[in-house]
């Protein structure tokens, strides 16, 4: 499904009437998010005087290399100076994200401020906050819909290689290079768009994945080796993770990411979940196959959400309670993971 009400807003940019603007996206942003903000914000530079992105904490480094990464700004830290850009914009863009509280506390300075609001986001669900809409649930990431934003009301030949490099990584990302099934021909079409724009995929595969840190590589030859769970009768694959364990592999932002995925190739798996206890709660990823819609489970028990077979959620209780409550819930789709 798809809601488009940009086109009035594009008009706007196009005849140089935006002057103050922020590009906002979700908290712990991922390679979509940084890929499309940073994408629209390269765009938007050219004809809008004054454009800011503002991400609501800190990224994995394996982000850092992207085009224009310097000229981010992390609330965490600089409040102060963010609710004041916050405050003063024209136009604030939400990409990758339809819920305020996926912003954090920036979320009630947007709400709060004068600015209209911009939704570019594919995920299920919105909250429906904003003033103008790009949101297509089908669409494999928020990059392909910048790109599709840009291309149809300015014309592909604005899309430089430091864009297409950027839209590039994030359609590379949220697809799992391309695998998973939000991929589609078109995913495909846009992609080598990006390449004849100038994105080098060899780089932008090199720049995110071969950058482990040592670290980083044993903490996920322990996860595979010492901490998975299978529970084959629910076709399930668990790991979670203890702030000790965190501690010794000297985890940082980014460096869990993908661990995940580790259980979801194993043969006959179709739900794979990853528990971490971060210190101020405790974090879960959800993964599936085929049609067990994680997203809803996410959010029945889990406060969480996101796509039908990508999805996260959260809980305030301990790692062991929020584990033992992981192992109830699921058994109640026995039924439905052994019909996949
Ligand atoms: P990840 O497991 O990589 O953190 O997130 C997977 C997907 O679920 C992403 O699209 C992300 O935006 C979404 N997601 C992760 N955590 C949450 C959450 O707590 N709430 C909602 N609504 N979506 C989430
Ligand atoms: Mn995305």
């Amino acid at each position: 499904m798809q809601v488009n009400t940009i086109g009035p807003l594009a008009e706007k940019i196009r005849t140089g009437n935006v002057a103050n603007v922020v590009i906002t996206t979700h908290h712990k942003p991922d390679g979509d998010a940084m890929g499309s903000t940073l994408g629209l914000y390269l765009f938007l530079k050219e004809y809008v005087a004054n454009v800011q992105v503002i991400t609501p904490t800190d990224y994995a480094g394996f982000l850092n290399w992207l085009p224009a990464n310097d000229s981010v700004l992390i609330y965490e830290g600089n409040e102060s100076k963010c609710n004041e850009l916050v405050y003063e914009a024209d136009f604030v863009f939400c990409l990758d994200f339809n819920r305020l509280s996926r912003v954090n506390e920036l979320g009630d300075v947007i709400r709060d401020s004068k600015a209209e609001k911009v939704l570019i986001d594919h995920h299920l669900e919105p909250e429906n906050f904003e003033n103008f809409t790009y949101w297509d649930n089908h669409t494999s990431s928020t990059c392909e819909l910048v790109f599709h934003f840009i291309k149809n009301h300015f014309g592909r030949d604005k899309i430089t290689q430091e864009i297409a490099t950027c839209l590039f990584c994030g359609m590379m990302t949220d697809t799992g290079n391309f695998q998973y099934n939000n991929t589609t021909a078109m995913t495909h079409r846009v992609a080598a768009d990006l390449l004849e724009c100038g994105a080098d995929h060899v780089a932008i595969h090199e720049h995110i994945y071969d950058i482990f840190s040592t670290d980083r590589s044993r903490l996920f030859g322990y996860c595979l080796y010492e901490k998975l769970e299978i529970i084959p009768e629910l076709r399930t694959a668990l790991i979670y993770l203890n702030s000790e364990e965190l501690n010794r592999f000297n985890v940082v932002t980014g460096d869990t990411e993908g661990i995940v995925n580790l259980g979801l190739g194993i043969k006959n798996i179709v739900f794979s979940v990853l528990i971490v206890d971060r210190t101020k709660l405790v974090k879960m990823s959800f993964r599936s196959k085929g049609n067990f819609a994680t997203n809803e489970y996410a959010g029945k028990y889990f406060s969480g959400g996101g796509h039908k077979n990508a999805s996260g959620g959260q809980s305030s209780d301990t790692l062991e309670n929020t584990v033992l409550k992981f192992k109830d819930t699921i058994k109640l789709y026995e039924r439905e993971l052994n019909a996949i």
